[in-house]
C-alpha cells in the first residue's frame, strides 16, 4: 500500500517541507530510502526498525520503499525519522488512513522508540503554516518552540507509541499552549550603571544604539572597552515580536534553543575569539551551510575584541554583509541566504604595546611598528565604522569615585524615541540613520546655516573624504534625533566631529 506524510528540514533560517512517500509491496524483504538522502537520513532505516520493535510492532514483510520529495533537495540529519515512521505506519495500515492529514511530523527516533528534539523546529512550523497545514507533532522539548506559530497546533509526543496513540485516537492530547514572554534585556547584559567614568564612551554607545551605527573603541588594555561593549544590547531598543521570531529562528537552526526559553526576547551579543575561521564568521561548514557569527548576531551586537588580531580575510568578509545586512553562503552546490543585520562593535589597542597616547605609560613601539599595526585594518573595512571612540584608562580619582552613572534602561528610552523619529522620516519602522542612502542623506539631513558652515570648515581642516563627510552627517542626524530636533544644528555637527578616527592611531 502507498501512503505519504510530511516532515521538514531547515535551509538557512527558512525550512522546506519534505513529502515522505512510502510504499510496501510484495517481494523479498528490504527497506530502501531514495531522494537525495545524506548518510544520517539513510541510517533512519535502522532507527525506525528498532523503534518499531520497542513499540511492539513488527515491520511489514516485503519490500519497503520510501521516497523523499522534492528529490533535488539535499536532506540532512535525523529530523525526518518520525515522518518516515508515520508514513510506514500508514502504508502498512497500522493507523487510520486519514489520521495524519494536514500534519507535519518532526523528530529523531532513538533506538528505544523515544523521540529526540532536532534543529529548526520553528522554521519548519512556519513552513507548515505557509503550506496550509494545521498540525505539527514534535518531541516535548521542542513543543513550546513549535507552538509559537499561530495557526498551527503543536502536539508533544515523547515516544513513537505516543504518536501512534494520537493517530489512533486512543490518546487524549491537547495542543501545547502558546507562551510569549515579555521582552527584556539579555540575561548576561551588563548595566551601564556599573560603568564608572567614561562619559565620552557612554555617550558614543547611546548614539551608536540610537542610529544603528557601528562603533570602534580604541584604548589601552584595562580601560574597560569590553565592559562597555557588553552594555550595548541593553541600550538597544527592545525586540518586537517579529524580530524575536527571527532571532529565535537563527538559534533554532543553529541548535541553540532551549525548552525553558522557546522565544528569545532579547538582542543577541556575540563575541567570537580572534582565531575564528572564515566559515565560523560568515557561515558554512559541511553539507547544508550553518549560520556563522554574523548571523547569530542578527538584530543584536557582534563584538570583535582585539580587532587587528583577526585574520584579515575574515574581516574583509564582513564588508559586504555589513552593507547588505545578509550573507549568501554556497557549499557543495547548496546556496543559502542568512540574515545579518547587526551592530558591529570593535575594540583595539592604539598600538601593539597598547600605550600610544596613554599619559600613564610610555609607548614602546617604533614608528614602523605603529604603522604596521594600523595597516592590519584596511581602509574599506574602517569605512564601515561610523564612530571612533578613544577610551582612556581611568584615573585614580575616577576609579575611587562615586559609583557609575545612568542605568541602561534610561538610555534605552531615549534611544527608542530617536529610533521612532528615524522610522517616521525614513518611511519604515526599524530603518536607521546608518542605513540612509545618498538620496535619503540629501533629503533627510536638513542642516542649519551654522551647521553647514561648520561642515564646510571641517572638510578643509580635517581633510574629510566623501565617505567621512557622509558619516559625519549621519552621526549628526542621530545626535539631533536624540534631542528631538528636526534640523541638524552646528552643535550636532560639532559633536559628530568628535567621533572621527583618531589621527595618532589612524593618521
Ligand atoms: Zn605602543
Amino acid at each position: 500500500m502507498f501512503a505519504r506524510t510530511f516532515g521538514g528540514t531547515p535551509y538557512g533560517i527558512e525550512a522546506r517541507l519534505i513529502e515522505v512517500q512510502c510504499d510496501v509491496g510484495g517481494g523479498y524483504p528490504s527497506f530502501t530510502i531514495v531522494g537525495l538522502a545524506e548518510k544520517e537520513v539513510a541510517e533512519a532505516r535502522e532507527r525506525v526498525r528498532a523503534a518499531f520493535r520497542n513499540a511492539g510492532l513488527s515491520m511489514p514483510e516485503g519490500r519497503i520503499t520510501a521516497n523523499l520529495a522534492p528529490a533535488d533537495l539535499r536532506k540532512e540529519g535525523a529530523g525526518l525519522d518520525l515522518a518516515l515512521a508515520v508514513a510506514l505506519l500508514l502504508a502498512m495500515g497500522a493507523v487510520p488512513p486519514s489520521s495524519a492529514q494536514g500534519t507535519v511530523f518532526l523528530g529523531e527516533l532513538g533506538l528505544d522508540g523515544r523521540l529526540r528534539g532536532v534543529r529548526g523546529v520553528l522554521p519548519v512550523a512556519i513552513a507548515a503554516r505557509e503550506a496550509g497545514l494545521s498540525r505539527i507533532v514534535v518531541p516535548p522539548d521542542s513543543s513550546a518552540e513549535a507552538a509559537l506559530v499561530e495557526g498551527v497546533e503543536a502536539y508533544a509526543a515523547a515516544t513513537l507509541t505516543e504518536v501512534i496513540g494520537i493517530l489512533r485516537g486512543t490518546r487524549e492530547v491537547q495542543p501545547v499552549a502558546r507562551i510569549v514572554p515579555q521582552p527584556g534585556p539579555p540575561p548576561d547584559a551588563i548595566d551601564l550603571a556599573l560603568v564608572r567614568g567614561q562619559e565620552h564612551a557612554r555617550r558614543a554607545l547611546e548614539i551608536a544604539a540610537a542610529g544603528g551605527h557601528n562603533l570602534l573603541l580604541v584604548g589601552p588594555p584595562g580601560a574597560g572597552k569590553s565592559l562597555l561593549a557588553r552594555c550595548m544590547p541593553g541600550v538597544l531598543p527592545q525586540l518586537g515580536f517579529e524580530e524575536a521570531l527571527e532571532v529565535t529562528r537563527v538559534r533554532s537552526v543553529a541548535g541553540l534553543t532551549s525548552p525553558e526559553c522557546p522565544l528569545v526576547m532579547w538582542r543577541p551579543f556575540r563575541a567570537p575569539h580572534h582565531t575564528i575561521s572564515y566559515a565560523g564568521m560568515v557561515g558554512g561548514g559541511h553539507g547544508v551551510p550553518a549560520p556563522g557569527e554574523i548571523t547569530l548576531a542578527h538584530h543584536g551586537v557582534l563584538f570583535l575584541d582585539e580587532l587587528p588580531e583577526f585574520d584579515r580575510k575574515v574581516l574583509e568578509a564582513l564588508r559586504q554583509p555589513l552593507e547588505d545586512r545578509k550573507i549568501t553562503v554556497v557549499r557543495s552546490g547548496v546556496a543559502v541566504t542568512f540574515p545579518a543585520s547587526l551592530t558591529l562593535v570593535g575594540a583595539m589597542n592604539p598600538c601593539g604595546c597598547g600605550h600610544l597616547g596613554d599619559p600613564g605609560r610610555a609607548c614602546r613601539c617604533r614608528p614602523h611598528e605603529i604603522a604596521a599595526y594600523r595597516k592590519r585594518l584596511s581602509g574599506p573595512f574602517l569605512d564601515r565604522m561610523d564612530l571612533f571612540v578613544e577610551v582612556p584608562r581611568l584615573t585614580k580619582e575616577e576609579l575611587l569615585g562615586e559609583g557609575g552613572g545612568e542605568p541602561s534602561e534610561a538610555v534605552r528610552v531615549r534611544v527608542e524615541r530617536a529610533r521612532a523619529m528615524q522610522g517616521r522620516r525614513l518611511g519604515a519602522e526599524g530603518r536607521t540613520n546608518a542605513q540612509m542612502s545618498v538620496g535619503e542623506l540629501e533629503e533627510g539631513c536638513r542642516t542649519s546655516r551654522e551647521g553647514r558652515d561648520l561642515l564646510a570648515r571641517a572638510i578643509d581642516h580635517f581633510a574629510l573624504t566623501g565617505r567621512g563627510y557622509a558619516r559625519t552627517l549621519k552621526v549628526a542626524r542621530t545626535v539631533a534625533d536624540l534631542e528631538g530636533a528636526e534640523e541638524i544644528g552646528a552643535q550636532h555637527v560639532a559633536e559628530a566631529l568628535q567621533y572621527r578616527a583618531p589621527e595618532e592611531v589612524f593618521g
